[in-house]
């Protein structure tokens, strides 16, 4: 069965999210944990509201979620105060994604700001040896980025040099999102050699270690950098090269979450698209 969901609003609360995927033809969702964009904590949710959502979780058979990380958090930001809010709030969220055990957390590496690589992996990995514990319930991903700027994670082997600065004791709880909009305007030729990169993916991190994918279509051809999401089969990927990427034999137990520009019934779209598309 294809796993499939979309980016929800948490506005309704954490309920309303399983109940809206499932109306919708999804099997899992991704939420962001606050604001994106702000600093301000969403209300605090009512343990009951979570406890209802993990209990629908578990009849439906839905994938765990996907929590997103605000684009607020900067791990390997050059301002020490930055560093410690993100070390602060990624630590909380973690503690908090305790009552819904299985989930997965994804955030963005950072951006080095001009510190090269070698610092921005260094201070990446100090986070996430802070925020990680042994025995935790959740999945960490670090997702793969388009390039833009001094974003770091603009290739397979930088989220590996992250990894390897990680304490081994938490590598049971840490993997990879792979974004399709990102990796091709990081260069990578999805459309042309989809399973080259597949392999690079597997020899450099290890497809063991992908969680979940991204599902884009990029506005941009590969190598811009840009990362502006399209459509599905509106943009440079296509329907075609969409459709081989949920049916390919290293991703399509995967589960596939949607960021493209729509709203819920245009995402309830996508999905029956894709699911009409997927061979079981
Ligand atoms: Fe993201
Ligand atoms: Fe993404
Ligand atoms: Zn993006």
């Amino acid at each position: 069965m294809l796993k499939i969901g979309c980016h929800l609003s948490i506005t309704g609360g954490y309920l309303s999210m399983g109940e809206r995927i499932l109306n919708m033809g999804g099997s899992t969702f991704q939420y962001f944990t606050k604001n994106p964009q702000g600093r301000a904590p969403t209300k605090t949710p009512s343990p009951e509201d979570v406890a209802a959502l993990y209990s629908l979780i578990l009849e439906s058979g839905m994938t765990m979620p996907l929590a997103h990380a605000p684009y607020t958090y900067n791990p390997c930001a050059l301002k020490e105060d930055v560093r410690k809010y993100s070390t602060e709030s990624m630590h909380s969220e973690l503690l908090f994604l305790e009552n819904l055990p299985g989930s997965m957390y994804n955030f963005h590496p950072g951006c080095h700001v001009g510190q090269g690589v070698e610092v921005g992996v260094t201070l990446i990995a100090d986070l996430l040896n802070a925020v990680m514990w042994e025995g935790m319930h959740t999945t960490v991903l670090l997702e793969t980025m388009a390039g833009k700027g001094t974003e770091i994670g603009r290739s397979f082997d930088e989220l590996r040099m992250i990894i390897d600065r990680v304490d081994e004791r938490f590598h049971p709880n840490l993997g990879v999102c792979l974004d399709t909009c990102h990796v091709s305007d990081a260069g990578y030729d999805l459309l042309g050699d989809l399973d080259g990169v597949l392999q690079e993916f597997d020899r450099v991190i290890g497809i063991d270690r992908l969680y979940a994918v991204h599902l884009n279509d990029s506005a941009n051809p590969m190598g811009a950098h840009k990362d502006r999401h399209a459509k599905i089969g509106e943009g440079y990927l296509g329907m075609d090269g969409i459709k081989r990427i949920i049916n390919h034999p290293m991703l399509k137990d995967k589960p596939f979450y949607l960021e493209t520009p729509n709203d819920e019934a245009g995402y309830a779209r996508e999905i029956a698209l894709l699911t009409e598309a997927y061979h079981e």
